[in-house]
């Protein structure tokens, strides 16, 4: 065939062509997801110690009605590429301060905080700080119970904006985490211009406490520049107790990883709570 280019192969190529079906299938099935709530939180704890609970991170799950439980690592950048993270991020934000006002009003725990993770989409709305005002408002939640995990390459992105949001929702008393801390830039100078509460060890270096002496090198290292920025510390993935120890005893605040718990939903976490402060 003369004319058959580039573009005419990649049309036929059946593997191209099964992918771009699976993901119109996949868009389809999301909308729907939202439309019928099959959108769950599950919660995993931070820990303070070995038995003390200083918050959660809410983390999505899809209950689909086929597939069963799906990880957000199979739907988050597809929700981001078609817009559909705006409505769920929202869902997940109202979600997680309606669990806020539970706690407070059951007295189950006032100090507890949780994470959500927020995505770069997300975040670049124009009205996210007024998304976030809003769902703290209309529970009347205290905004230090809520934290934002905002990623590296998410405030590098637009620097400015980031600055002016970050700002904006601090003054409210909102706290910011820096998540999977480490893996991104080595330029940390932007740091000092944003007003995040803590630094999160990403789980690859918690990983190799142990294993590889760069790595723990690294997590030490970590936890001495968030002391001398004057911010707290929190480590990621953490599932032996010899990395809580070498974590807590070089400094880090909090740990979170399947040691204590892995996500689960609500009621099991308040169970695993329970059986905590009984022990
Ligand atoms: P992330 O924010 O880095 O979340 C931590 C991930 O590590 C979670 O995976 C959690 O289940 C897993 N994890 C926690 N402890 C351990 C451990 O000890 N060992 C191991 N091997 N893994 C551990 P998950 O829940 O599958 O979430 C994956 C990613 O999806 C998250 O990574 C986050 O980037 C994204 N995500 C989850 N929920 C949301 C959400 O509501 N909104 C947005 N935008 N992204 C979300
Ligand atoms: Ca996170
Ligand atoms: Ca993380
Ligand atoms: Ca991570």
């Amino acid at each position: 065939a003369k004319m058959a280019g580039r573009n005419t192969v990649r049309f036929f190529d059946p593997s191209m062509q099964a992918m771009a079906t699976a993901r119109a299938d996949l868009e389809k099935d999301l909308r729907r997801a939202l439309a019928h709530n099959q959108f769950k939180l599950y919660f995993q704890p931070q820990m303070y110690r070995n038995d003390q609970v200083v918050g959660a991170e809410v983390l999505l799950r899809w209950q689909h009605p086929e597939r069963g439980l799906v990880s957000p690592l199979e739907f988050i950048s597809l929700a981001e590429k078609t817009s559909l993270i705006l409505p769920i991020g929202r869902c997940v934000l109202d979600a997680a301060c309606t669990q806020l006002k539970l706690w407070e009003r059951s007295a189950y725990s006032r100090q507890f905080r949780l994470a959500v993770n927020v995505s770069a989409r997300q975040f670049r709305t124009v009205d996210f700080v007024e998304q976030v005002q809003q769902a703290l408002n209309s529970k009347g939640i205290n905004p230090e119970l809520l934290e934002l995990e905002l990623t590296e390459s998410l405030v590098l992105e637009n620097i400015n904006d980031t600055i002016l949001k970050m700002h904006a929702l601090r003054d409210m008393g909102v706290r910011f985490s820096l998540d999977d801390f480490g893996t991104g830039y080595s330029s940390f100078s932007y740091l000092t211009q944003l007003p995040f509460d803590q630094l999160k060890i990403d789980r690859s270096f918690v990983r190799n406490i142990g294993v590889k002496t760069s790595d723990a090198v690294i997590v030490q290292t970590i936890i001495g520049m968030a002391h001398n920025l004057g911010i707290e510390v929190i480590a990621e993935g953490v599932e032996t107790e010899a990395q809580r120890l070498f974590l807590e005893q070089h400094g880090c605040h909090a740990c979170q990883g399947f040691l204590f718990s892995k996500p689960v939903p609500i009621e099991e976490f308040i169970v695993w709570h329970r059986r905590l402060r009984h022990q």
